[in-house]
């Protein structure tokens, strides 16, 4: 059995997201980075051991095993282009990709195991699975999803309130979305279903990144070696 470390990808290295994976991998010996890549020219060409390189320089980075991306969405197509190419998997976090970026992964995933999730924490991936339970459950009911993020967050409603509302709407209802942007909210979101005269609320709150950052690298290292696909967290997460 091969014991050597997942050689990592971090692509968006120096975002907040970037810097958590970082730190954390740092911590693990099952992993090693071997590239951080960030938008601009790095200050330092190896910090902590680690060699960073500019996006333009994306195609140059040495051999890897698992691609982990949390960048924007302007980042995305190098990232799964290079995976692609060398036949890498990749784990992307990035939110507000659009139509043409969805299908390019659709596609990538016919060549290589990927998964692009809007939330890798465990507690969010059980509440799709209860959002979906009580839609199903409760036709006609109103739908409504409130999130509240960081004010640095760009995209809105945020990838995980859409995914949500999907689990919601699959039986039917239409949902409504509500987006807050305030101080340093990690994450929140809360799903209501109101039916007359009652009201059911199901939240989840984020109180650290780390919970997104250390999912992902679970991800990563569970990626390897797996047929070609799109996989789910809660499909990699035991
Ligand atoms: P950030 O703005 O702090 O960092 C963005 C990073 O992307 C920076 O390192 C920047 O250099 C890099 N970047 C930007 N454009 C790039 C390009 N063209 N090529 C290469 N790199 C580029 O953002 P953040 O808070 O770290 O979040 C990053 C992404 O992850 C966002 O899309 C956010 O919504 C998402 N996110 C997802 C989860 C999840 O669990 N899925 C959790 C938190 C954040």
């Amino acid at each position: 059995m091969d014991t050597s470390p997942t050689r990592l990808l971090i692509h968006g290295a120096s975002g907040r997201m970037g810097q958590a994976l970082l730190r954390l991998a740092a911590e693990q010996s099952a992993c090693t980075v071997v590239a951080a890549v960030t938008r601009r020219a790095p200050a330092q060409r190896v910090v902590d051991g680690v060699p960073h390189f500019a996006a333009t320089e994306l195609g140059g980075v040495p051999a890897f095993d698992a691609a982990v991306d949390f960048s924007l969405p302007e980042g995305f197509d190098a990232v799964l282009a290079l995976c692609v190419d060398r036949g890498c998997p990749l784990v992307s976090g990035t939110t507000g990709i659009d139509a043409a970026q969805q299908d390019a992964l659709a596609t990538a995933a016919t060549r290589i195991p990927l998964v692009w999730a809007s939330n890798f924490s465990l507690g969010v991936a059980v509440l799709a699975e209860l959002v979906e339970r009580a839609a199903a459950a409760l036709p006609g009911w109103e739908v409504d999803i409130v999130e509240s993020h960081h004010v640095h967050k760009k995209d809105a409603p945020s990838g995980t309130a859409l995914t949500l509302g999907h689990a919601a709407g699959g039986a039917g209802q239409a949902v409504r979305y509500a987006s807050l942007r305030a101080g340093d909210i990690v994450g929140e979101h809360m799903v209501q279903f109101t039916g007359l005269g009652e009201r059911i609320e199901l939240t989840h709150r984020a109180t650290h990144r780390d919970i997104f950052a250390r999912g992902a690298l679970h991800v990563a290292r569970s990626l390897v070696g797996r047929p070609p696909g799109a996989y789910r967290v809660r499909d990699l997460l035991d």
